[in-house]
């Protein structure tokens, strides 16, 4: 599996090797100066194991390539191994080697990380077809307030999603279901339809300042990290097995044939614009 999903997928001695990589900058992933070095190394890892979970992988380890500014203080150098280091480990996800250089500045943080997955292989974002369910794993917008920082990648749920063979398709939502949800969808060759009031919207997307109504920041901020899985829909037992093993599905729509999302509020069908967090300087290369 090459460039466009969440993920690659590596044949290497008959078994599937799952790598994703990530750049994060700051002042435009996070800012050093108030978030500190702790949670700018966390969130590098993490945004790379959501991807690795996008595709329904278990993390087996990352490298990690530090550009530090030039007369950078030990103490950040200090903070960002304490920040990889724990992120190994609450992740499941250790730093298992890594480069570090000096430039002219704002710090960089790469990221590249591997997993391998179950017995039925990766979950790619090709496999929604017409009448599948769509699912989000969890509460939308309003990341900007800490979850874009603080946010815990949905592995567990994204391998149990590929083990039982329920997701078809998926992805993990980083620029926002209105952005991401039109990319999974020409990767399927299919159109969505979804509806507004299923959109389980985060309490923090009311609380966020702004112009944006909630609904607007629950499909545009971005940064959730949930989960987005196309399915059939679920039986009672298969519900129940979910919910055992930790997986609960919001569902916000339909796959339906054709090309475009639409949105359905109070009665109204209307096309969804791509407002999510799709700036140029990630958006073409963002997995
Ligand atoms: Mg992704």
């Amino acid at each position: 599996v090459g460039v466009g999903d969440d993920a690659a997928v590596v044949r290497h001695d008959g078994r599937d090797v799952v790598v994703t990589t990530d750049v994060l900058v700051d002042g435009v992933h996070f800012v050093l100066r108030t978030c500190g070095g702790v949670a700018a190394a966390r969130k590098a890892v993490a945004v790379n194991v959501s991807d690795l979970a996008a595709t329904g992988a278990r993390p087996r380890g990352c490298v990690a390539g530090v550009v530090l500014p030039q007369g950078t203080p030990f103490r950040l150098f200090d903070a960002l191994a304490r920040g990889f280091a724990r992120a190994g480990r609450d992740f499941a996800c250790p730093v298992v080697g890594g480069d570090t250089n000096v430039g002219p500045g704002p710090l960089v943080l790469s990221v590249a990380a591997f997993g391998d997955v179950g017995p039925r292989g990766p979950v790619l974002r090709s496999g929604a077809r017409p009448g599948h369910v769509l699912s989000v794993t969890g509460r939308l917008g309003g990341s900007i307030l800490g979850r874009h920082l603080s946010f815990r990648p949905r592995v567990a749920e994204g391998f149990v999603l590929g083990e039982t063979g329920v997701a078809r398709a998926m992805m993990d939502l980083s620029d926002g279901l209105a952005a991401d949800l039109p990319r999974l969808c020409r990767a399927s060759g299919v159109g969505a339809r979804l509806f507004a009031d299923r959109v389980p919207v985060h309490r923090d997307a009311r609380r966020a300042r702004g112009g944006k109504s909630p609904l607007e920041r629950a499909l545009s901020d971005g940064e959730d990290f949930e989960l987005l899985v196309a399915h059939r829909r679920l039986s009672k037992a298969m519900r129940r097995t979910l919910a055992r093993r930790g997986v609960v599905l919001h569902d916000v729509g339909e796959v339906v044939e054709g090309a475009g999302v639409t949105i359905v509020e109070d009665g109204r069908e209307r096309v969804l614009r791509s407002r999510g967090y799709d700036h140029l300087r990630r958006a073409r290369g963002r997995r």
